[in-house]
C-alpha cells in the first residue's frame, strides 16, 4: 500500500475548479466569467503591445543572461515599483525609509509580509474585509496567524460600502492587529471607499495602532489612472504611517504567469528599514531563494523609459476603458430586458469584477442552463464580457432573477 494512503484529499481551489468545469463543457456558447484575467473583445488573452516590444528587444540582446538575482530581487525593479505606488514625490523615498523586495507576485508579497509580521513582530491578529479575495485568509493562516477576523464591508441592501460597520469593527480591533486594505478595485465587490471614507479609516488605524497592509493588485487597471488608483496608499504615506504594500504586476502588465511582484515597505527611519530588509532576506532565502527575472526585467525597462512608460499607460487605458464599456453594455442590456431589480451597481463598481448580487441558486441555474460560469458568490469578471456575448449573458441573468 501507498505511504500516502491516509493523506486527506484537499478541497479544490474554487476558481480553478470552476475553470475545469468550464473546460469540460462541450456547449458551443459557453463563457467563463470566473478567473480574473483580462480578455479582448474577441474573448482572448492579451499580451500588452509594450510588453511584446520589450520582450523582442530582450530576445535580441546578446548581453542579457540568466544569472541568479540577489535574494531581494532586481534593484532597479524594486525601486521603480516602490516609486510607482508611493509617488515620485514621496518623502519616505526621499528620506531613504521606503524600499521594496521582489516577490513571487502579489501572493508572494503578502506571504513574505505576513511571515515577517508574525515572526519578527509577533503579530497574530489579521483583519480582512467581508468579503475579500479568498487567498488572504490562507496566506495569513499558513504564515502562522491564528486569529483571522473580518471587518464589515459589503452592504447587500445598498450594494455599496458599509462604512459604519467597517469603522465599528476596526475600532473594536486589538492594538497591533494587521489590517488588509485593498488599495483600489476591491476584489470581489468592486466597491472602494471614497476619499472622506479613507480619511475616517486612516483615523481609526492610527487611533487603534493597527498595522496597515495594502494589497495593490490593480494599480492603473481600476480607473485607468496610476495616480488615482494609488490615492489611498499615498494618503497613508503622507500621514507618516509605517506600512507594507503588496504590489502585483499580473493585471496591469498582463504578466500573470511571470510572478512579478514587489513588497514595498515604509518605515520611520532608514536604520529600521535596513533591519527589516535583512529579515526579509532571511525569510526569502529558504522559501524561494531568489526571484525570477523575466517579468521584473520587463517592468523595470518600461518604468525606466519615458516612451515605454507612456505606451504602457495607453495600454492600461485600453484595458480599463474596455471594462467600463462592458459595464455600460451589460447594464443597458439588463435595462432593455426590464430585468427586475436595480442594476446600477454594475456601472458604479470599479475594476475587473462586478459583485452582481446573484445568489448561489441563481448562479447554479445560470451555469447549468446557459453554460455561463461565474463564482458561487455572484462575482463576474467584467473582462470576459464582449460585445458578442453581452446580450446572451444579460438574458441568462434576466432569466435567473425573473
Ligand atoms: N490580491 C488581490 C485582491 C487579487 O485579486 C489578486 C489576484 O487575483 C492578488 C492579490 C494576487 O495575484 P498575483 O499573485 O497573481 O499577483
Amino acid at each position: 500500500t501507498s505511504r500516502f494512503v491516509d493523506v486527506e484529499l484537499a478541497p479544490p481551489v474554487p476558481v480553478f475548479a470552476l475553470t475545469a468545469r468550464y473546460r469540460e463543457d462541450n456547449h458551443p456558447n459557453k463563457y467563463n466569467l470566473g478567473v480574473g484575467a483580462y480578455r479582448t473583445d474577441e474573448g482572448l488573452p492579451w499580451v500588452l503591445p509594450v510588453v511584446r516590444t520589450v520582450e523582442q528587444q530582450m530576445a535580441a540582446d546578446p548581453i542579457l543572461n540568466h544569472e541568479y538575482l540577489p535574494v531581494c530581487g532586481l534593484d532597479s525593479f524594486c525601486k521603480a515599483s516602490t516609486k510607482l505606488v508611493l509617488g515620485d514625490d514621496a518623502s519616505a523615498i526621499a528620506q531613504n525609509r521606503a524600499s521594496g523586495v521582489q516577490t513571487l507576485s502579489g501572493t508572494g508579497a503578502l506571504r513574505l509580509g505576513a511571515e515577517f509580521l508574525k515572526r519578527c513582530l509577533g503579530m497574530n491578529v489579521m483583519y480582512h474585509s467581508k468579503p475579500t479575495w479568498g487567498n488572504h485568509i490562507g496566506i495569513f493562516q499558513d504564515a502562522g496567524f491564528t486569529d483571522i477576523r473580518e471587518y464589515r464591508y459589503w452592504d447587500a441592501s445598498t450594494k455599496g460600502l458599509d462604512i459604519k460597520g467597517l469603522l465599528e469593527d476596526l475600532r473594536a480591533a486589538p492594538e497591533d492587529s494587521v489590517v488588509i486594505l485593498h488599495a483600489c478595485a476591491h476584489n470581489p465587490t468592486g466597491v472602494d471607499p471614497n476619499p472622506s471614507e479613507w480619511e475616517q479609516i486612516m483615523q481609526v488605524v492610527k487611533e487603534k495602532r493597527l498595522f496597515p497592509f495594502f494589497d495593490s493588485a490593480y494599480q492603473g487597471f481600476a480607473s485607468g489612472d496610476l495616480d488615482r488608483d494609488a490615492f489611498a496608499v499615498r494618503m497613508f504615506e503622507k500621514a507618516d504611517f509605517e506600512m507594507m504594500i503588496s504590489q502585483s504586476f499580473s493585471k496591469n502588465f498582463g504578466l500573470y504567469n511571470e510572478r512579478t511582484g514587489n513588497l514595498a515597505i515604509v518605515a520611520k527611519d532608514p536604520e529600521s528599514l535596513r533591519r527589516v530588509r535583512s529579515q526579509m532576506e532571511k525569510i526569502a532565502r529558504p522559501m524561494w531563494s531568489n526571484p525570477p527575472n523575466h517579468g521584473c526585467r520587463i517592468v523595470a525597462t518600461v518604468l525606466g523609459n519615458a516612451a515605454f512608460f507612456a505606451e504602457w499607460k495607453d495600454n492600461i487605458r485600453t484595458m480599463s476603458s474596455r471594462i467600463s464599456d462592458m459595464r455600460r453594455m451589460l447594464h443597458e442590456k439588463l435595462r432593455q430586458l426590464k430585468t427586475p431589480g436595480n442594476w446600477d451597481h454594475i456601472t458604479n463598481q470599479i475594476g475587473m469584477f462586478s459583485f452582481t448580487g446573484l445568489g448561489s441558486k441563481q448562479v447554479d441555474y445560470i451555469i447549468n442552463k446557459y453554460h455561463v460560469y461565474l463564482m458561487n458568490n455572484g462575482r463576474i469578471n467584467m473582462c470576459a464580457i464582449t460585445t458578442g456575448n453581452a446580450e446572451y449573458i444579460a438574458s441568462a441573468i434576466n432569466d435567473a432573477v425573473s
